[in-house]
C-alpha cells in the first residue's frame, strides 16, 4: 500500500499531479477542498459552512476538516487497496497529527510527502488563469494573495514537521511538466 501526501502551495499543481498519480499507482485521490466544493455544489449544511470560509480564502476548522477526512477515508476503503493520494490535508499541524491517528486507526501509514516547490509569481499567474475558467469563487487575486498568506503561515511549517519524521522531499513543481511529473514518482518509487 502507498499512502502519499502531495503537498504545496495553492496552485502548486497538487490536482494535476495527483491526478498522473492516480493512474500510475492506482490510487484513490482525496482532495479536501474537491470534497468541500461538491458539498457547496449539492448546498449540503455543511457546504454552507465551508463556503463561508473558502470565499474569504480561509481554512475550516481542524476539528471539521479531520472528522470529514474521517468519513471520505472510510467512504473509499474497499477502492484503495493500494492507497491514497491526500491532496490539500493536511493544512495546519493540528491536522498533521491527526492524519497520523486516523491512518494508524485504519493500518495504514504514510509512506511520504511530496512538496511542489513553486514561485509566487507563478502561483499567483497559474490561479489568476484557472480562475478565467474554473469559476472557483477563490480564483480571483484578492482571494489567491490571502490563501498564499494563509499557506506561508500556517501550512508551510508542516514541512519541518514532515523533515523530521524523515518524510518530506521537495520537487522542482514549474518549468516542464514531464520533468515534475518524473520527479514526483521518483520520490515515490524511493519510498516504497
Ligand atoms: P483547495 O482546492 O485545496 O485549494 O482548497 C480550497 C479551499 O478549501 C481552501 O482555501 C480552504 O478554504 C478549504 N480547504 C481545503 N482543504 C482544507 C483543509 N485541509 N483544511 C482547511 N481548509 C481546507
Amino acid at each position: 500500500m502507498i499512502n502519499v501526501v502531495i503537498f504545496g502551495a495553492p496552485g502548486s499543481g497538487k490536482g494535476t499531479q495527483s491526478n498522473f498519480m492516480k493512474e500510475h499507482y492506482k490510487l484513490v485521490h482525496i482532495s479536501t477542498g474537491d470534497v468541500l466544493r461538491d458539498h457547496i455544489a449539492r448546498k449540503t449544511e455543511l457546504g454552507e459552512v465551508a463556503k463561508s470560509f473558502i470565499d474569504k480564502g480561509q481554512l475550516i476548522p481542524d476539528e471539521l476538516m479531520i472528522s470529514i477526512l474521517g468519513d471520505v477515508i472510510d467512504s473509499h476503503k474497499d477502492k484503495a487497496q493500494n492507497g491514497f493520494i491526500f491532496d490539500g490535508f493536511p493544512r495546519t499541524i493540528a491536522q498533521a497529527q491527526a492524519l497520523e491517528g486516523l491512518l494508524a486507526d485504519r493500518d495504514m501509514k504514510l509512506n511520504c510527502v511530496v512538496g511542489l516547490d513553486v514561485p509566487d509569481e507563478v502561483l499567483i499567474e497559474r490561479l489568476v488563469n484557472r480562475g478565467k475558467e474554473s469559476g472557483r469563487s477563490d480564483d480571483n487575486l484578492e482571494t489567491i494573495k490571502d490563501r498564499i498568506a494563509v499557506y506561508y503561515k500556517v501550512t508551510s511549517p508542516l514541512k519541518d514537521y514532515y523533515c523530521e519524521r524523515n518524510l518530506f522531499h521537495s520537487v522542482k513543481g514549474w518549468g516542464d511538466i514531464d520533468k515534475i511529473t518524473a520527479s514526483v514518482w521518483a520520490v515515490i518509487d524511493n519510498s516504497l
